[in-house]
């Protein structure tokens, strides 16, 4: 059996040795003779499993003290929630960012709970850019601002993170984790599903300062309070053990390759080898403007929807899968996460040469 090159926005690829490991592991977990998957969170080999991926991505992404990290359900999707029911704690306004489809359903679920200012779209443009943002642009009085930093969908990324003071910064980071250095202490909250750029689906990382714990509106279900489940250690009820348990497994794969300095090195050469060729072809083209392209998700055409359809076809053929575009934006779409390896682009970028060829 033989591995493809998997394109896919999320779930996405993961790493081979990853994949190996927990295939070693499956049916007996370091001598317990149970798989994870079986056994109690309470247990002293769940606990540990839990507070060494805790304790691997705080070393990644270099997370302060005064930040807690917590394992949770319900994907980004329940963030758009969590975050206006938890922190809409004083004026119940806040600023938001509008750049996609993702940020579009945090901000329609943010005005169920307070009043939402959205400051800057590129929704005119199909999304195509980041807007600029100064700070004179924020309300004073925001309780939080809200940014998508890697739109997955149209292929943009902040390529600098908004001054926004004293209000809290919220970080939509799901499909741009792990894949470049952030400062944590410039955000008061990140979150992310796991199953672009982690592990697989089922958990949702957040990182959220101490200090906006506790502030949660007095009708905020049990289990949608951040304070719930950080006095809990994520374990207020059962964690989704699996997921964690696959995640601490990419957390020690990208410690033992280098961490985060490394994959953005690498990260940041594959995209350049894509952009690079995109820019120079006469058949296909990119659809982001040059100065918001994300270095994970890489959307492209070629400007006729039989020979995009062609292209995805015979590209599915020859083992790269999963490169369809998102319906909003047509075309193609490579989702080149830390797990996609260089040579997997560079073999992409000459099966586009070679289409090119065929079919000029
Ligand atoms: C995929 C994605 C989401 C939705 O994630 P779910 O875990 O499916 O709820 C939200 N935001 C961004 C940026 C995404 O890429």
């Amino acid at each position: 059996m033989s591995r493809v090159y998997n394109f896919s926005a999320g779930p996405a690829t993961l790493p081979i040795e990853v994949l190996e490991k927990a295939q070693s592991e499956m049916t007996d977990y370091n001598g317990s003779g149970m798989s994870v998957m079986e056994m109690s969170h309470r247990s002293k080999d769940f606990i540990g499993i839990a507070g060494n991926a805790e304790k691997d991505l705080r070393s990644l992404m270099k997370i302060p003290e005064n930040y807690k990290v917590l394992f949770l359900q319900g994907g980004a999707s329940l963030q758009f929630a969590m975050v206006p029911l938890n922190l809409f704690s004083s004026s119940k306004k806040a600023d938001y960012v509008n750049t996609g489809s993702w940020s579009k359903k945090a901000i329609a679920e943010a005005k169920r709970y307070g009043s939402v200012n959205v400051i800057a779209s590129s929704e005119a443009a199909n999304f195509n850019y980041i807007p600029e943002l100064n700070a004179g642009m924020f309300s004073p009085d925001a309780d939080y601002v809200h940014i998508t930093t890697n739109n997955t969908i149209y292929g943009t990324c902040f390529q600098s993170i908004p001054e926004t003071g004293d209000i809290p910064l919220i970080a939509d980071m799901s499909s741009n984790i792990l894949s470049q250095e952030y400062d944590v202490s410039q955000f008061g909250l990140i979150y992310a599903g796991a199953q672009k750029n982690i592990g697989p689906a089922g958990v949702t990382i957040v990182i959220i300062r101490e200090d906006l714990l506790g502030k949660a509106q007095n009708f905020t279900p049990t289990m949608l309070n951040y304070k719930i489940h950080s006095d809990n250690e994520s374990m207020f009820n059962t964690p989704p053990c699996y997921s964690i348990y696959i995640a601490g497994l990419v957390f020690e794969w990208l410690l033992a390759n280098g961490g985060v300095i490394a994959m953005e090195k690498k990260n940041r050469q594959k995209a350049a080898t894509l952009y690079d060729y995109l820019d120079n072809s006469e058949r296909f083209k990119g659809t982001v403007e040059v100065n918001s392209r994300s270095i994970m998700n890489v959307p492209f055409v070629t400007g006729n929807d039989e020979l995009d359809a062609k292209f995805i076809s015979e590209a599915s053929s020859a083992g790269f899968k999963t490169l369809k575009g998102h319906r909003s934006v047509g075309g193609m779409r490579a989702s080149i996460y830390n797990a996609m390896p260089v040579e997997g682009v560079e073999k992409l970028v000459s099966f586009m040469r070679n289409f090119e060829q065929a079919n000029s």
